[in-house]
């Protein structure tokens, strides 16, 4: 599915990781590169503008870590940003089929797989998680359709509702949920009508057919073929009848990857599983992670990448525990937990993260305790020579004004600041007395 755009990538990233140091420029024409590519692949255009924004802010404030080169961080970048749009910052919740019977309503223009879709789900649940499931199809425009589900079932091993002529598709569902209580089942699917388009008495009826039916879950089925033509699809049908989750089919195919890699950005609906051929057990839970491997092919560089940002966070705490450990705590070790602070969103991000410290944040921020102080202070650091960061009992009143000066600032708040690093100081002496100092460094990067 995406080979093409695999082999551009593969292309880009082969020439940068084989350099040494890199320029802006190197990086700039790179991902310009990326950029056609992800457009060439289908990509809509804003998804993609965005993407290659967001790896050139990442690329342009990376840390330079020791014994791998710029270019496999960019691919190191590069890959976690394509998980990010893939999926979406977070784990999904899983699907809700708890409470029996789970009604899950599937949703998909004609000829997109939906049934097809519908009895692999069918069969997925049952051999995997022991579920009783009932299949109920809706489409009474086409009884081929009514009984290709049927045949599905069988084949699959599950039960469908009997084929009622005659009834409308409202009918149907009242009498699919009278049956899946009545007769114990875990989860029953209402596979709706498809039309070559999407048109209002469809979607009237979808519509009705929810009212009644309640869905736990709506799924979307899309041919992943189509490109950006999925995407329009599923932005139309979350419009008019609310999705839950999307099913990309046809992954399986030569298509360009397009679908896939614009469909959580654009419509924010989550793909929940790929198609990747006929065969009732062709079906895959879609995996950000494998995905962006599968499109990168740089697994290795990943992997290298992580190692080696490990090793060097952990060198890092180790250097600063043993300082720390034997009391010493001067203004670069401050500098660099300032710019820590601010590299996990700021005091706000900081205290967010905390349960119960929303009310405190806003304290902190009406007494001036904000991110302008944090740059603020690193400014009065900056300011500094090198022998007053790393003993600061240097500063007479004479330096303190010059510091001040030069960074635009009072001479007061120069004199919070040695105060703030004097309580630091004191408390990593006596932590680093304590103990467990490394493992809280760690913590903190
Ligand atoms: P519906 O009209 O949306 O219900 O579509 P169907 O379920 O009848 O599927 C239409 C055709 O697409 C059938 O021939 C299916 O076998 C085929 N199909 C469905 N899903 C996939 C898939 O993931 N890969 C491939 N290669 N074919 C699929």
């Amino acid at each position: 599915m995406f080979e093409n755009l695999s082999e551009r990538l593969g292309g880009v990233f082969d020439r940068l990781t084989k350099q040494g140091a890199l320029s802006d420029a190197d990086i700039d024409t790179a991902l310009r590169e990326v950029r056609v590519a992800l457009l060439e692949a289908d990509v809509s255009l804003p998804v993609a503008r965005d993407f290659v924004k967001r790896v050139a802010a990442k690329a342009a404030g990376q840390q330079v870590t020791k014994s791998v080169t710029p270019g496999q961080q960019v691919v190191k970048i590069v890959h976690d940003e394509l998980i990010k749009i893939l999926a979406g910052d977070g784990e999904p919740e899983p699907l809700k089929i708890d409470n029996p019977p789970a009604t899950i309503l599937m949703v998909g223009l004609q000829g997109s797989g939906k049934t097809t879709t519908t009895a692999k789900l069918a069969k997925r649940f049952k051999d995997r998680m022991g579920k009783r499931v009932l299949l109920a199809s809706l489409d009474t425009n086409r009884p081929a359709a009514m009984e290709q589900l049927a045949i599905l079932a069988g084949q699959v091993g599950v039960d469908s509702l009997p084929i009622v002529k005659g009834e409308t598709a409202v009918q149907i569902a009242k009498r699919a949920k009278i049956q899946a209580s009545m007769g114990g089942y875990d989860i029953v699917f209402l596979d709706t009508a498809g039309r070559l388009h999407i048109d209002q008495m469809l979607m009237d009826e979808i519509q009705a057919v929810r009212d009644i039916a309640e869905p736990r879950e709506t799924l979307l089925v899309v041919d992943g073929l189509t490109g950006q033509d999925a995407v329009n699809v599923a932005t139309e049908f979350d419009g008019k009848v609310g999705v839950t989750g999307v099913v990309l089919t046809r992954m399986d195919g030569d298509g360009r990857g397009g679908a896939a890699l614009s469909m959580r950005a654009v419509t924010g609906k989550p793909i929940r599983f790929v198609g990747m051929g006929e065969k009732m057990d062709a079906l895959e839970t879609f995996e950000a992670e494998r995905v962006a491997g599968r499109i990168l092919g740089m697994g290795d560089i990943v992997a290298l990448v992580e190692r080696a940002q490990e090793t060097f966070e952990a060198e890092v705490a180790e250097r600063m525990a043993k300082r720390f450990a034997k009391g010493l705590f001067n203004m670069n070790d401050l500098k660099g937990q300032l710019e820590q602070m601010m590299k996990m969103g700021g005091m706000q991000g900081l205290m967010g993260m905390m349960p119960g410290m929303g009310k405190m944040a806003k304290q902190a921020e009406a007494a001036g305790f904000d991110d302008m102080m944090l740059r603020r202070q690193v400014a009065l650091i900056n300011s500094m020579t090198k022998r007053e960061r790393a003993n600061p009992d240097l500063l007479a009143a004479s330096r303190k004004k010059r510091i001040a000066a030069g960074a635009g600032l009072e001479v007061q708040e120069l004199n919070r600041l040695l105060k703030q690093h004097k309580q630091m100081a004191d408390m990593m002496k006596k932590m680093g007395k304590g103990g467990g100092m490394k493992a809280a460094i760690k913590q903190m990067l």
